[in-house]
């Protein structure tokens, strides 16, 4: 299995690998199990400036980045990873989700992630290089850069040797399509708190049924949109 590589078409290098340097992702960063390299718009800005971007054609309030600017970068990116995926951070894209996610994780050409800026980018650039829009959320960022760190961290605390037990990633939220159950720790009793019984029975049957009952019951309560979305993949909902 060859490492992930991701490459960030950004006005805002310096912003990388920040939060992704440490901890899991930066871990794994260090081990060699991804690799990730910033492009600088700026340096295909034009003129004395270096400017990137210009006014909306058709008026309006803010700026929008030139398709003759980031172009060229992204060519220059594709030069280096010829055959990445292509996504472009945006509200307008498709919603990332867990099943995006595990797709992502397996992307064998890498992943090219152009990270927009004020108003956005010239929607030409978006046709002719076949850019993938993707949205982390319904809300406005002031810029691509912490969506591309959240696309990353959560895609690369997915590949083979990241999360130190391999186990952990099969029960959390979003697998099986349901929330997380509560989890607990030490000490048994906190601010006259317990812990559920059945967690310290060691009854690990007990155990299993008590946390498929809370996921769901929690999943019910919060989204319910996730049930239906299960049921509907399943053909039934079991
Ligand atoms: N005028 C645009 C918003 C531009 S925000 C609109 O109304 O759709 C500036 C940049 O931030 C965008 O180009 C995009 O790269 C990034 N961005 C903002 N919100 C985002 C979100 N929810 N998901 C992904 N990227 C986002």
């Amino acid at each position: 299995m060859s490492a992930l590589r991701a490459i960030v078409v950004t006005l805002f290098p310096e912003m990388f690998p920040g939060p992704l340097g440490h901890s899991l992702a930066g871990r794994a960063l260090a081990e060699g199990r991804w690799s990730l390299e910033t492009l600088a718009l700026r340096e295909y800005g034009l003129g004395r400036h270096r400017s990137v971007d210009d006014t909306p054609a058709g008026g309006g309030a803010g700026m929008v980045l030139r398709a003759d600017v980031l172009a060229p970068a992204i060519d220059a990116a594709l030069a280096r990873m010829p055959t990445a995926r292509r996504l472009l951070m945006s509200p307008r894209g498709r919603p990332l989700d867990q099943a995006m996610v595990r797709e992502l994780a397996t992307s064998t050409g890498g992943l090219l992630i152009v990270a927009g800026r004020f108003e956005g980018i010239d929607e030409r650039v978006i046709e002719a290089r076949a850019l993938e829009e993707v949205s982390v959320g319904d809300y406005v960022l002031s810029g691509g850069e912490p969506a591309a760190i959240v696309l990353l961290d959560a895609v690369v605390r997915l590949l083979p040797g990241v999360m130190g037990d391999a186990a952990s990633g099969g029960e959390e939220s979003f697998e099986g399509g349901l929330l997380e159950y509560p989890q607990y720790t030490r000490p048994a009793l906190w601010e006259d708190r317990a812990i559920p019984q059945v967690l310290t029975s060691g009854d690990h049957g007990a155990i299993a049924r008590w946390r498929r009952a809370e996921a769901e019951r929690i999943t019910r309560e919060r989204r319910p949109d996730l049930l239906s979305r299960t049921r509907t993949a399943a053909g039934d909902g079991d």
